[in-house]
């Protein structure tokens, strides 16, 4: 087993860097999602992972092999890395069974047939190996794909928005197969995709992409908790994020008031920053006004979310969401709280 590890990696097109100093490092048996918007550089490095192109500077190494330098690209098919598109790309006129055996070409038939079969049913397919892909639904289809692609027992498995093409409800209940999959194979898994929600859920490690670089890598708690910048709390859609000024040790300014930190902030007076702090977080009518971060605020709506209502806030012009237990009418005059250790 080995893990795959990408050290300065760049590549542009027409002189624009599309990847730019791109360090990362998938673990054995371990997923990396990398999550980002359109755009950020995803498929390029999934190209360049692949020997698909060439890289401009850095390297990609296998283990201890380098595969991509800006000297030597290891031809893709000398690279044993398994691949799972979003559009299963499954060949129409093979059943299941022998899209999965397609890639064993070096096996005697005997063995070939046994090992798809084995491959089916750590997917949960085994019982579906004679059908058609036309057969077999959107999930069991990208199933066999994921069946095909670790058959040939790959250094690395890349996956490409594989959910892309499943409705909601699909998409959540694979995910955690995939995952269980996934971890059971004992391979490092590269998992691209363009929706936070899949990537907090199958992710091991998750790096975020922006314009090319990576903004923050690690737990995908760690990102939660301590996103490094605004960009990245906003791109992970992670509440209320305020422009305020610094005023040191504790509180910062903003257009409404002051605000107070249960911690000391590592900044010199008056530097602009961001306070975020997440809708659940955020009290209604729980103190009196000149309370600490207390403020008078409008409610704009309320939205029923099944298990909260989503209340939306304006405080002197600025909008705030609120995650509350109960509706609260638009129009109402309420207090809002934010609890110091909660920023
Ligand atoms: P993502 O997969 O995150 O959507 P891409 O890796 O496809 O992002 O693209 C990153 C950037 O590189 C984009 O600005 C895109 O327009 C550019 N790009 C990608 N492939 C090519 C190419 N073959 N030629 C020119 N520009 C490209």
């Amino acid at each position: 087993m080995s893990s795959i590890t990408l050290s300065h990696v760049k590549r542009a097109y027409n002189g624009v860097l599309a990847v730019d100093d791109v360090s990362l490092v998938a673990p054995e048996a371990k997923v990396l999602a990398m999550l980002g918007p359109s755009g950020s550089g995803k498929s390029t490095i999934m190209r360049l992972i692949a020997g698909l192109e060439p890289l401009a500077h850095g390297e990609i190494r296998i283990g201890d092999e380098r595969i991509s330098t800006a000297a030597h690209t290891l031809p893709t098919e000398q690279r044993r890395i398994g691949m799972v598109f979003q559009d299963y790309s499954l060949f129409p006129h093979l059943n299941a069974g022998a899209n999965v055996a397609f890639g064993l070409d070096k096996l005697g038939r005997a063995e070939r047939d046994a090992l798809a079969l084995q491959w089916l049913d750590r997917v949960g397919l085994k019982h579906r190996a004679q059908a058609f892909p036309h057969e077999l639904s959107g999930g069991e289809q990208q199933r066999v794909a994921l069946a095909r692609a670790l058959a040939p027992d790959p250094h690395l498995l890349m996956l490409d928005e594989p959910l892309g093409a499943l409705d909601h409800t699909l998409r959540v209940s694979l995910i955690h197969e995939l995952r269980r999959i996934l971890h059971g194979s004992g391979k490092p898994a590269i998992y691209v995709t363009h929706d936070r929600e899949e990537a907090f859920a199958i992710a091991d490690r998750l790096a975020v992409l922006h314009e090319g670089h990576i903004m923050q890598t690690g737990a995908p708690e760690l990102l939660f908790k301590k996103p490094v910048n605004a960009w990245l709390a906003s791109f992970l859609g992670l509440g209320n994020l305020i422009k305020s000024m610094s005023a040191p040790p504790n509180t910062a300014a903003v257009t409404f008031g002051c605000f107070t930190f249960a911690e000391s902030i590592n900044l010199p007076e008056k530097s602009a920053c961001a306070l975020l702090f997440r809708p659940k977080d955020l009290l209604i009518n729980a103190q009196p006004l000149g309370a600490v971060n207390t403020f008078d605020a409008k409610v704009i709506d309320s939205v029923f979310m099944g298990d909260y209502w989503q209340v939306n806030l304006r405080v002197q012009g600025l909008d705030l969401e609120a995650h509350s237990g109960q509706s609260h009418p638009a129009g109402t005059s309420v207090t809002v709280t934010i609890p110091p250790e909660k920023i």
